[in-house]
């Protein structure tokens, strides 16, 4: 705890004394430091590809100026890591644009049936590559929800793209949509979205901090798979702009499932 103390000296007819107030400022504290730790966090995930950036340019400006092979080898390389840095940067972006729009409610009448087929086809290369087979399980009604299209497409993209990088390769992914006459902590009638994958789950002790920002089970690997470490902290505010709640089901060795629960 932080306290703030304000001292003052007060007089009242014939009398007077010293009035000291202390305020409670753990909670300025708490936000200054997550802003420290934000821009540390920042620094150093922009900070790796630009040393290896660096490096290479200075070896192809040196020892494999004539070496073609090197060239092209460390080319490869450097478009890879300026691929993360631009990943970064967008994702940076997405996180504060909707930050900023967290108060205004959005309101255009979106299509869930019509928009899981369209992430769908949009992610058909990465999930050819990984030989992911992806399901849509979708009702036959149209379910129609209040909300930011281009957001919700985003949500349902970073899940899925999860599902598939992490859910392994051979393994199959469902996106599923139903409605519910009534969500218990919405405490009305809501559409449920979720991802389900097949892949190795996640233990529980990390579930609970998996939407925080830079967040990572296994740094290395998802590094390897060229995430930035902000797709779930972006997943987690577009839904609480949609006032919205996610749900996160895994378990080591059954998979994972990540649903969303939109108001109608
Ligand atoms: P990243 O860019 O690292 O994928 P995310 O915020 O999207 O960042 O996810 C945070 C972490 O959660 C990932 O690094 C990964 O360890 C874990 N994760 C997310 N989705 C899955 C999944 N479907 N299966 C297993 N682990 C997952």
């Amino acid at each position: 705890m932080t306290y703030k103390v304000h001292c003052g000296f007060i007089r009242h007819g014939d009398q007077s004394g010293v009035l000291v107030t202390f305020e409670d400022v753990t909670h300025l504290e708490t936000a200054e430091q997550m802003r420290r730790d934000f821009v540390a966090n920042v620094s150093h995930e922009l900070r790796t590809p630009l040393t290896a950036l660096l490096g290479f340019i200075e070896t192809l400006q040196g020892p494999a100026k004539d070496d073609a092979k090197a060239r092209e080898r460390f080319l490869g390389i450097m478009a890879n890591e300026a691929g993360r840095m631009g990943r970064l940067v967008k994702d940076l972006l997405s996180l504060s644009q909707v930050e900023s729009q967290e108060r205004i409610r959005p309101d255009s009448a979106v299509n869930l049936n019509e928009l899981v087929g369209s992430v769908i086809r949009n992610l058909s290369h990465l999930s050819e590559k990984s030989q992911v087979t992806v399901i849509a399980d979708l009702p036959d009604q149209p379910v129609v929800v209040p909300a930011d299209g281009d957001q919700i497409r985003q949500v349902l993209t970073n899940l899925a793209e999860n599902a598939i990088k992490y859910g392994g390769d051979g393994g199959t992914v469902t996106l599923s949509l139903s409605v519910m006459e009534r969500d218990p902590a919405l405490r009305g009638p809501a559409a449920r979205l979720s991802v389900q994958d097949t892949g190795p789950g996640i233990d529980l002790i990390h579930i609970p901090r998996l939407t925080e920002r830079f967040y990572r089970v296994d740094s290395h690997r998802s590094r390897e798979m060229g995430g930035t470490g902000l797709g779930l902290a972006i997943v987690k505010h577009i839904v609480n702009r949609h006032r919205g709640r996610l749900k996160i089901d895994s378990e080591p060795g059954q998979g994972s499932c990540f649903t969303v629960i939109l108001p109608l």
